[in-house]
């Protein structure tokens, strides 16, 4: 059987870094299988998903190197949900309710001050027929529960019963159905929560692994019973640790904080955020990563650890300029271009400032200064102006190559005397305008000799 994963994002926000760890789990390991990758929107709640931020998982998803094999809608799909309801209702497994929210608050009081487990009581499943044409004629819309097997003959009596599975990321597990509620699976107005969408999607997707945040473990004992109400085998399940921010708040869709987009509009490199929504809080180092390839190459899904992982955003920038450090020319070459660094010394800037950018952004700062000369004022004392000024008439003639600045610095050396710092820092300062930046024996060919002596002070 073709492994089967899926990522499944409601598009009511944009998704940030932890949501892209759930995508990166699935499409790795899918990529490790040979396997295929949903992208699914679960988009049942109408009035707060929109096509906007679908469109743009689907975009950040391409920006993070992740093409989906099929897009999935639940929008789509609510004929499935409705006629796999209608089972479980002919069933005797899914039943009315017709509590308000005041009046299962009150009940859940009341079974904690009994030190009773504060869950539903099922007092639902003792209406009589007329008790509920009562509510319905009092204008009361029932929601609907799904009645869990955690009980032998008697739902009044329930019994601990154990829900295991091997978690693909965590090993065993198990939930006890006897401690969760009766899940709602439809809402008062009619509406579908996701639970009951999800398991109808992933039979009829036949996703094979179910790979998440181990925010929904209680949820995957549920689900389980769910699967087998509906006489489906259960897919295997994964439960990775969430990221937090660095105070230890959970990241949220709603504050757009750390969104995809927003670290792609900050010029970050994709694969730096991929690195590292990968591997924090995992048992692997953070290293970056090039390429996606090489990303599922030493992936695996087993060495997340239990607890939640401190995402701090600094990281990414490390992760950024190490891959830039890295990054060969025919990779950078297009984005250069963008930035207007084209002609023929494009290859020969790009492994000059390469090390010495945080984003690939900051080269068209060091293309300006190369091409034009320093975009800050130079400001030299008037005995470093003299010194530079006779270094300049020390300028060997063309052709320059990489050789070019040693020859030229250690005729200067010997001709003034200057050595360490107070030779290169005022050379450094009149060339470039900045006190520190790519090597200068780098520069020195880019920029020319007429180049260069337009910079005499
Ligand atoms: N829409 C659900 C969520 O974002 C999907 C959970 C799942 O993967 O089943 O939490």
């Amino acid at each position: 059987m073709t492994i089967t994963v899926r990522f499944a994002p409601s598009p009511t926000g944009f998704i940030h870094i932890g949501n892209s760890r759930t995508a990166l789990f699935n499409w790795l390991y899918a990529k490790q299988q040979g396997g295929r990758f949903i992208l699914r929107f679960d988009d049942t709640d109408i009035a707060r998903s929109k096509r906007e931020f679908a469109d743009q998982i689907e975009a950040d998803l391409a920006w993070l190197g992740m093409t989906p094999d099929a897009v999935e809608r639940q929008s789509e799909r609510f004929g499935a949900y409705h006629a796999a309801a209608e089972r479980l209702k002919e069933a005797g497994l899914l039943y009315a309710c017709y509590e308000t929210a005041d009046e299962l608050e009150r009940r859940r009081r009341i079974r904690l001050q009994r030190r009773l487990p504060p869950v539903y009581g099922r007092e639902a499943l003792r209406l009589s027929e007329s008790e509920k044409a009562q509510f319905e004629a009092e204008g009361r819309k029932p929601h609907w529960r799904f009645l869990l097997p955690n009980f032998g003959n008697d739902p009044f009596s329930t019994q601990r019963t154990e829900v295991h599975w091997n978690d693909i990321v965590r090993g065993e597990e198990t939930v006890d159905l006897a401690s969760l509620s009766d899940p709602v699976l439809i809402r008062g107005d009619g509406s579908f929560l996701y639970t009951l969408p999800s398991v109808v999607d992933d039979i009829d997707l036949g996703v094979t692994h179910v790979i998440r945040g181990d925010d929904h473990i209680t949820n995957t004992g549920a689900q389980i019973a769910l699967f087998e109400a509906l006489g489906a085998k259960p897919p295997a399940f994964g439960h990775h640790n969430l990221l937090t921010a660095a105070s230890g708040e959970g990241l949220s869709k709603r504050t757009g904080a750390l969104s995809i987009k927003s670290l792609c509009e900050d010029g970050l490199e994709p694969m730096a955020v991929a690195s590292l929504a990968t591997l924090i809080g995992t048992s692997e180092a953070v290293t970056a990563v090039p390429d996606m390839t090489e990303l599922a190459r030493g992936f695996d899904i087993g060495r997340s650890s239990r607890s939640a992982a401190k995402f701090d955003p600094a990281e990414l920038l490390v992760l950024n300029r190490a891959l830039l450090r890295e990054m060969p020319f025919d990779q950078a070459q297009a984005r250069l271009a963008a930035l207007g660094i084209s002609d023929a010394r494009a290859e020969q800037f790009w492994l000059a400032i390469r090390g010495n950018i945080e984003k690939m952004n900051d080269a068209a700062e060091w293309w300006e200064i190369v091409t034009s000369g320093p975009t800050q004022p130079v400001e030299l004392d008037d005995e470093d102006r003299e010194f530079v000024q006779a270094a300049f008439d020390l300028l060997p003639p063309e052709p320059w190559d990489g050789s070019t600045w040693k020859e030229w610095t250690g005729k200067v050396k010997a001709q003034t005397g200057r050595k360490g710092k107070a030779l290169f820092a005022p050379l450094r300062l009149a060339l470039t305008g900045v006190p520190s930046g790519p090597e200068l024996a780098d520069l020195l060919p880019l920029l020319g000799r007429e180049g260069t002596l337009a910079r005499r002070p």
